[in-house]
């Protein structure tokens, strides 16, 4: 028995949970974070459906509190991932064939699961392990995740009723959305266990057979996210989960010849490393691979003399300063009209002041730790740098402090720049760390100009004014500046089934995570033609006489 492709709803997006004090959700989260503060997990490989152990064992440490040891994982080698490919590749066949419902199917449970039983599980995990606030984790481990399972499905349904619309009399014409001719591998970054789990479901959804590598510092939300698919039903050999020195990892999976596609969120470098690596590979390989990737951003919030600046303030301080800057949306360059400044300035010394930073397991902390401490050097250096240029290209730096004695704390920064092309307003630092130019008011579009030409990166941005004619004239300007662009609000939080997310020029391929495009990536379609009453002469009519 087979459904219509029609018959999968459109999902509605998982509702964030408030946790007020006194509830019982309150209750529950607090329960969950003693737990597994208290515990000590020892995280393995998975491949084909087998846990694979080591010996070599890594730290899962707290960043906040770098000396407590949440677990260990396993480390692998060269060998594991070459073992990791020959599962992805056993599996293939039968999970290609699955009927598409039975796959569907597996990923909807793994959002009912995520959504009722394992909520506090996921959300203390990227707590812990990722410095998350309570907040940040919920609108991340929780919805997104459960969002991207259930969307994903509902697109998946959309793509296969996708069908050429004319078959002429005599003949039937079909789309078939194959997976890819090979194995796809997923590489996923520290910053968002939703993203985590989305890089290798979304090909896996497709019917893709997947070796997957999580971030080192990112560990307890991989082991989470493999026993939830595996308690949903996902068959062996279907994710095969890999750990160990990213390039020795990366440098076996990329030999193998049946690579058809690689998933990827992260650095602009990681990832134009490995798509050298695949230029270089391309004649060993049975196709061309789908190389998709979600990179860097030095995104921007644009405010015109009209704009309110209590609203600016308040995006400046949101949108760079919550999950302490490392969001790939985060705001990292602001553009703020001279006459707007001093208010502004002022608001956003205000936010410093009160803007709380420690232990994520203190609720009123609005920021916790930054993830290592190969971090907290850079963006340390970053601060002394900039300190060092006030007078010349920098006017003054606000906040700045940091201290690693316990946690990689580093403490909301606003450099403030007379020059545009200052090193902090071009350069991604992944930190809690904002970089303003004042700007003449006269000078709006030139400045918006200027905006659009500094530095590499085209991923998130924003326009704020209450003038119609200057949001008209920047959503124009800016048109590729950002692949996600907003009006009057900060430049992150986008939500699935509401705002596609990726960007353009060194921020990625654009392929939209969480959306119909990205799904696109990870199938080949076969074109059908059958033709019920073939032709049995060679000549045509018209040739019966000269
Ligand atoms: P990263 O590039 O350091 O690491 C990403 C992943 O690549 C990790 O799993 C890492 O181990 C792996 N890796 C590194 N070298 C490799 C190699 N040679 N072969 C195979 N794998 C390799 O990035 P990160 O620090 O984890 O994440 C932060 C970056 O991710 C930032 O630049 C941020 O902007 C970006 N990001 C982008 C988006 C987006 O949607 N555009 C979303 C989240 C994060």
């Amino acid at each position: 028995m087979s459904y219509g492709f029609s018959q999968v709803p459109t999902p509605i997006n998982d509702p964030i949970r408030a946790y007020l004090p006194g509830s019982e959700e309150r209750a529950s989260i607090k329960t969950e974070l003693e737990r597994q503060a208290s515990a000590s997990v020892e995280v393995p490989m998975y491949i084909g459906g087998a846990r694979v152990t080591t010996g070599d064992l890594h730290d899962i440490v707290m960043p906040h509190d770098h000396q407590h040891v949440l677990g260990r994982w396993h480390a692998g080698t060269a060998d594991h991932a070459r073992q990791a490919v020959e599962a992805a590749e056993a599996a293939k066949d039968d999970w290609a064939n699955l009927p598409w419902e039975d796959r569907a199917a597996i990923f909807l449970k793994a959002a009912h699961l995520l959504k009722h039983t394992h909520r506090d599980r996921f959300n203390a995990a990227t707590m812990l392990n990722q410095s998350k606030v309570l907040f940040q984790a919920e609108i991340d481990a929780a919805c997104e995740l459960v969002d991207f399972w259930n969307f994903n499905v509902h697109y998946m349904a959309r793509i296969y009723g996708e069908q050429p619309p004319v078959s002429p009399e005599g003949q039937w014409n079909r789309l078939e959305h194959r997976p890819l001719d090979g194995f796809v591998f997923a590489v996923s970054p520290f910053n968002f266990t939703s993203i985590a789990a989305n890089i290798p479901t979304a090909p896996a959804l497709m019917g893709n057979t997947v070796v997957w590598k999580p971030a080192p510092t990112a560990m307890l939300g991989a082991y989470y996210i493999m026993e939830l698919l595996e308690e949903a039903g996902l068959p062996k050999g279907v994710i095969n989960m890999v750990a160990g020195p990213p390039a020795e990892i990366g440098d076996a999976v990329l030999n193998d010849p049946r690579l058809a596609g690689i998933h990827f969120t992260g650095s602009t470098a990681t990832f134009e490393h490995l798509w050298q690596q695949v230029a270089t590979r391309l004649p060993s390989y049975r196709s061309y691979p789908r190389l998709v990737g979600e990179t860097g951003g030095k995104d921007f919030v644009f405010a015109h003399p009209s704009a309110d600046p209590t609203t600016v303030a308040t995006a400046l301080a949101r949108g760079a300063f919550e999950y302490q800057g490392q969001k790939c949306s985060a705001a990292s360059r602001a553009y703020i009209p001279r006459s707007m400044w001093p208010t502004v300035r002022a608001q956003l010394e205000e936010h410093l002041k009160t803007i709380k930073v420690g232990d994520v397991r203190d609720f009123q902390n609005l920021m916790g730790a930054v993830i290592d401490a190969r971090a907290y050097a850079k963006h340390v250096e970053a601060i002394g740098q900039a300190k060092g240029m006030i007078g010349d290209a920098i006017e003054e730096v606000l906040g700045g402090g940091h201290d690693d004695s316990k946690g990689w704390f580093v403490q909301p920064t606003v450099i403030v720049a007379n020059d545009a092309q200052a090193p902090t307003m071009t350069t991604e630092l992944f930190g809690p760390i904002l970089t303003v130019h004042p700007y003449e008011d006269a000078d709006f579009e030139a400045t918006l100009e200027l905006c659009d030409k500094t530095g590499p990166y085209a991923l998130t941005g924003c326009i704020m004014a209450r003038d119609r004619g200057a949001v008209a004239t920047a959503v124009e300007r800016l048109r590729f500046s950002a692949g996600n662009f907003y009006v009057n609000d900060k430049p992150t939080g986008a939500v699935v089934g509401q705002q596609p997310f990726g960007g353009s020029r060194k921020s990625g391929t654009n392929d939209k995570a969480g959306a119909i495009l990205n799904l696109l990536r990870w199938v080949s379609p076969r074109t059908i033609k059958e033709t019920f009453e073939p032709p049995t002469t060679v000549p045509y009519p018209y040739m019966s006489e000269p």
